[in-house]
């Protein structure tokens, strides 16, 4: 295993003190093996994943197709919900950003944001995050640990409880569309990632296609081949710059994966280059990477990539002193990439004034101990 992967392929935290496992950890695949462990039919599998995920029953007792004697096994022995809700915010966009409590006591954010024809919910795979991007608040937090499959999936089935109790019009379509694209590195925590997906695409559970999953990844390249193995969901690039020189400082990964090895890396993918469009992120910061001549690199950089290019005006915070160009650079720029041939679009963010738009969550809502408050100072394979 690649070392860099290995130093930051943490555990995923404290073992919870209940020494109970969770229904949740598991893919369907997954809990019917662990279910003839305990000398139970694979099949109930298949009844439990559609008691937790099509119908939002958590509560075994609740679950009435199930023998009374499995019931109380459920109830006894296994754990089923992994994660309260601390707060929700609105925005006046309709965006819904809600806070969600571990067992443990650690805090992570998810975004729902509502669109003319879907409902796209964004989701966490990490308390805090260890990558560090010098633009983005998650990263600022530092890191804490990776978050279990159950504590991922639980933001869908949390997030659609509140949703289901809003009577606006967005509400009866439920969450279309899962983004991996919240707090922490998604590839950092890959099999939790993996098995989520699998939850997410089944149809006994969330049954979405793959097309309305996106995993967003800064590039971390020994992991891509794994992830699209898994199903074909779509890779979003966190991309942000056109050289090595202003992508180190954006991004810090990029000195151990550098801009050539990461596109290479996608270029030689049959997962990538046979299935749909890549969409390469692109956070547009005032007198870093917005000049005429980054927008001229941009084409030659992806070709031989099925790409979309995603401008996203940089959403300031706090933790940051950089900020959004003005609109009639964000215009020049998005002439000219848009006039080399690459599909472009203009990211508009939404949830700006509950701080829920891309690289705001940062739990500012949540009070946190202030021993969990990284100094800020670069991750240790970059200095
Ligand atoms: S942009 Fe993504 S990878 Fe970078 S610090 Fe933020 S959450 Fe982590």
């Amino acid at each position: 295993m690649d070392p860099l992967i290995q130093a930051l392929d943490i555990a995923t935290g404290p073992v919870d003190p209940s020494g109970l496992p969770h229904l949740k950890d598991h893919s369907i695949g997954s809990l019917r093996t662990k279910l003839v462990e305990f000398g139970l039919p694979s099949y109930r599998a298949d009844q439990i994943a559609g008691w937790l995920y099509r119908r939002g029953v958590d509560d075994p007792e609740a679950m009435t197709d199930l023998p009374a004697d499995l019931r109380v096994h459920l109830a006894s022995e296994w754990q089923t919900r992994a994660l309260e809700v601390a707060s929700v915010l609105r925005s006046v966009d309709g965006t819904i950003k809600a806070a969600f409590r571990t067992w443990d006591g650690e805090h992570i954010e998810s975004v729902l944001i509502p669109e003319r024809a879907r409902n796209t919910l964004c989701i966490s795979t990490q308390v805090g995050c260890p990558l560090a991007c010098s633009f983005c608040a998650t990263g600022a937090l530092g890191f804490t640990r990776n978050l279990r499959t159950s504590e991922i999936i639980d933001q869908v089935c949390r997030m659609a409880e509140i949703l289901a109790a809003d009577d606006s019009p967005e509400s009866a379509r439920g969450i279309t569309n899962v983004v991996f694209m919240g707090m922490g590195e998604p590839l950092l925590n890959l099999d939790a990632v993996l098995e989520t997906i699998r939850l997410l695409i089944h149809p006994k559970a969330f049954a979405l296609a793959p097309r309305r999953v996106t995993v967003s990844t800064v590039g971390v390249l020994p992991r891509l081949e794994p992830l699209l193995a898994v199903a074909p969901v779509n890779l979003a690039v966190s991309l942000h710059a056109t050289t090595d020189a202003v992508r180190d400082q954006l991004v810090p990964l990029n000195r151990r994966f550098p801009l050539a090895e990461l596109l290479d890396t996608l270029r030689g993918l049959e997962t990538v280059t046979q299935r749909r469009p890549v969409f390469f992120e692109y956070t547009l910061i005032e007198g870093v990477n917005d000049s005429p001549e980054d927008a001229k690199r941009l084409a030659p950089l992806l070709a031989g990539i099925p790409s979309k290019l995603n401008l996203i005006p940089m959403n300031g915070h706090a933790d940051s002193p950089m900020h959004s160009p003005d609109d009639a650079t964000i215009d020049r720029f998005l002439r000219i990439v848009a006039g080399s041939g690459l599909f472009v679009s203009l990211r508009r963010s939404r949830g700006l004034d509950i701080d829920a738009a891309c690289g705001q969550l940062a739990l500012r809502h949540v009070a946190r101990a202030a021993a969990s408050v990284s100094t800020g100072a670069p991750p240790r394979w970059a200095r």
